[in-house]
C-alpha cells in the first residue's frame, strides 16, 4: 500500500534553532481518509510571547488548502505530543478521534496551565489514549519516543515499499537526529530540546534510527532526510 503524504506549513517562531523556525504538521492521505499530525499553533491573539518570538502563524484551513485539502477531509488527528505548537488548532477538529499517548495526557493535564489545556480539552475533543507501539490505521504506526516529553510518539508512515518517519519534536533538526549524543548543554536548544532525561532521549532516538526509514520529515527543520519515494 502506497501512502501519500503531504508537508503542511503552519507558520514559524524565532528561536534557538533558527530565525525562522519553522512549524509543521502534516497530513497523510490514507484510504480511510486524512490522517492529520499536528496542527500547529493556535490563534495567538495579543500574546505577549507571541512577539517576543515574531511569531508567524497560519490557519489550519490556509495550510490545508495549499495542497487543496479541506478540513472536512480529516477523519484522523494523530498529535505527536500536548505543546501548544502541535495541538493549537484542534479545535477545528470537533468529533474527529484524536489519538495521543495516555501517558502525554496525563503529564499535559498536570502540567499544562488552563489555557493550554483547553486547547487539546474542549467540548467536542474526542481524545483517544493510546499506550506505547500502535499501529493505528494500516500502514500507519505510532512510536513512542520519550525525552522531549513523557508521551511524546513520533509517526512511522508506509510499508511493503519503503516509510517515512515524522519525527515530531523527538529532534527538531536534522543535525540533532544525526548526532544526538553530540548535542550538549552548549547548545542555546538544549534545554527546549531535551526536557528529560538525556539518556532517554538519546534512547528515543535510536529507537529511530534502528527502524531505518527512508525519509525522514521534521516539525521544526525545512531539511526533508533521505530519498524521496
Ligand atoms: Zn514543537
Amino acid at each position: 500500500m502506497d501512502i501519500e503524504l503531504v508537508r503542511l506549513y503552519l507558520g514559524s517562531v524565532d528561536g534557538p534553532f533558527g530565525a525562522p523556525t519553522p512549524i509543521h504538521g502534516y497530513a497523510i492521505k490514507h484510504p480511510k481518509g486524512v490522517v492529520l499530525i499536528d496542527t500547529g499553533i493556535g490563534d495567538p491573539g495579543g500574546a505577549e510571547w507571541a512577539k517576543t518570538y515574531n511569531l508567524q502563524w497560519r490557519t489550519m484551513e490556509a495550510a490545508l488548502g495549499d495542497h487543496d485539502l479541506s478540513l472536512a477531509d480529516v477523519q484522523y488527528l494523530m498529535i505527536t505530543h500536548l505543546d501548544h505548537d502541535h495541538m493549537g488548532q484542534n479545535f477545528y477538529f470537533k468529533g474527529i478521534p484524536t489519538i495521543v499517548q495516555r501517558k502525554e495526557l496525563e503529564f499535559a493535564r498536570e502540567v499544562q496551565d488552563e489555557h493550554t489545556r483547553q486547547l487539546f480539552e474542549f467540548e467536542g475533543a474526542k481524545l483517544e489514549a493510546i499506550d506505547g507501539d500502535t499501529e493505528v490505521l494500516e500502514g500507519i504506526k505510532a512510536v513512542w519516543t520519550p525525552g522531549h516529553s513523557p508521551g511524546h510518539q513520533s509517526v512511522l508512515v508506509g510499508n511493503g515499499d519503503g516509510s517515512a518517519l515524522i519525527i515530531g519534536d523527538a529532534a527538531y533538526t536534522r543535525d540533532v537526529y544525526d548526532k544526538p549524543r553530540d548535542f550538549t548543554e552548549e547548545h542555546p536548544g538544549y534545554v527546549l530540546q531535551v526536557r528529560m532525561d538525556k539518556d532517554l532521549w538519546v534512547e528515543s532516538i535510536d529507537k529511530l534510527h534502528a527502524l531505518e526509514p527512508d525519509v525522514v520529515h521534521f516539525c521544526h527543520d525545512n531539511q526533508i532526510l533521505g530519498h524521496s519515494r
